[in-house]
């Protein structure tokens, strides 16, 4: 039996992996939930899962939950999701809590000797060094839950990275795929709904600008240790190839399935092997095409970015992030259209000179600068 520990259950990714485990309750058990405040759905999923904890962020939504009595130890605020990503018996953290506040619990995480099961890609975006070389000291593995890379890590299978030429990530290019650079300009928060995928706020809009595959060309530099230089992005507006991996004699493997994250959650959860039942057969006949698109560098700057951010090195995927999670919010307020978004990102990233952080700490003071910055370039535009 895996005990899990679920950062971020009441989101998409938290929901999908209860779901996956109620099909798996042989398999695997939940030890502890967290979120921030929702606390309608913590109580469902207390009653459906009977987790020994759960931890709220919310201090007042902690003490409102505590008042309805339920079985279960109910802990508050940071050091709440802190212990909630530690506890003693637990083998693995799904690590879900969406954006920066996902690093520390799973940096607490790793040196508490958990496995991981990834999903919140800004963990290794703000301290991918810091993160992987934790890991691989208190040999922790980190399973990816994204469906690329989770792609990328099923292709390569154990194979020798010295085989590998380069990695390729599937975008299916968000929303506005068909949009032009000035339809772009008027765009709305409500008019976003991912075309394949059913996500969170956040990711549903960076999926749109294409910072989310930004963000997933960092988090694959580091979970499979390849130069930037050596991962693509193509886009293949079906979503069903996840990713690829090209090979040294031109060879090329691609992991397919119906887009669904219960599919790459299952498989981080069950590593090495496969839970039955999952996912709906794969009807290609059905489907008919799968077609890949350069992506246009000038509709979509994220991607231009990213690459910059990673040529600087060292602090500067933090800020990337950082500004990215600041001018997301602003649009969600309309604040700033969404072209501001990368606008934004790329002026807060001009205002930063490039550092080494040696620890979180350094990691957390650059990205609040960050944050800081980019809130007085929206507030100055
Ligand atoms: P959602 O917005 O749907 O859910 C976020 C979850 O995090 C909720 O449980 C929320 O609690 C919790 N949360 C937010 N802030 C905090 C905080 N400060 N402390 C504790 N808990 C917090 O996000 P997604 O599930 O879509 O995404 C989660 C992560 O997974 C992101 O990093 C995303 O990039 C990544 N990911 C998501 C994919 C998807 O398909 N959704 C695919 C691949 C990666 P509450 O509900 O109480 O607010």
């Amino acid at each position: 039996m895996k005990r899990l520990s679920i950062l971020g259950s009441t989101g998409s990714i938290g929901k999908n992996t209860l779901e996956v485990i109620s099909g798996h309750t042989d398999r695997f058990s939940v030890a502890a939930l967290a979120a921030r405040n929702n606390i309608g759905e913590l109580e469902s999923q207390i009653k459906a899962f009977r987790p020994d904890v759960v931890a709220v962020l919310d201090e007042s939504a902690a003490e409102d939950l505590r008042k309805k009595g339920l079985p279960v130890e109910v802990l508050a605020g940071e050091q709440g999701i802190i212990k909630a990503a530690v506890l003693d018996g637990v083998d693995m953290v799904v690590s879900a809590i969406a954006g920066s506040a996902g690093l520390v619990p799973t940096h607490a995480a790793i040196q508490a000797g958990k496995d991981i099961a990834l999903a919140t890609k800004e963990t290794l975006v703000m301290a991918g060094d810091i993160i992987m070389s934790e890991a691989s000291k208190k040999g922790v593995s980190i399973i990816p839950v994204d469906s690329e890379h989770s792609a990328v890590f099923q292709c390569l299978d154990g194979r020798d990275m010295n085989e590998v030429e380069r990695l390729i990530l599937t975008a299916s290019g968000g929303a506005f795929l068909r949009s032009s650079i000035s339809e772009l300009e008027s765009v709305t928060p409500d008019a976003l709904k991912h075309p394949n995928w059913d996500m969170g706020r956040k990711i549903t809009i960076d999926s749109a600008t294409l910072m989310n595959k930004g963000l997933e060309v960092i988090e694959a530099c580091w979970l499979f240790d390849m130069p930037f230089e050596k991962i693509d992005v193509v886009l293949h507006p079906q979503s069903i190839i996840h990713s690829m991996v090209e090979f040294i004699d031109g060879s090329v493997i691609a992991q397919m399935s119906v887009p669904d994250m219960k599919g790459p959650i299952a498989y981080a959860l069950s590593y090495p092997g496969r839970l039955g039942g999952i996912l709906p057969r794969l009807n290609l006949a059905g489907i008919r095409e799968l077609t890949f698109e350069e992506p246009d560098r000038n509709k979509y700057p994220a991607l231009s970015l990213t690459y910059e951010a990673l040529r600087a090195g060292g602090t500067m995927p933090c800020v990337l992030n950082a500004a990215n999670e600041v001018a997301v919010q602003a649009f969600l307020e309309e604040r700033i259209p969404f072209t501001g978004i990368t606008a934004v990102v790329s002026d807060t990233m001009s205002e930063h000179s490039v550092l080494k952080a040696g620890s979180i700490e350094d990691v957390l003071r650059v990205s609040e600068w960050a944050r800081q910055k980019a809130k007085e370039i929206i507030n100055g535009k």
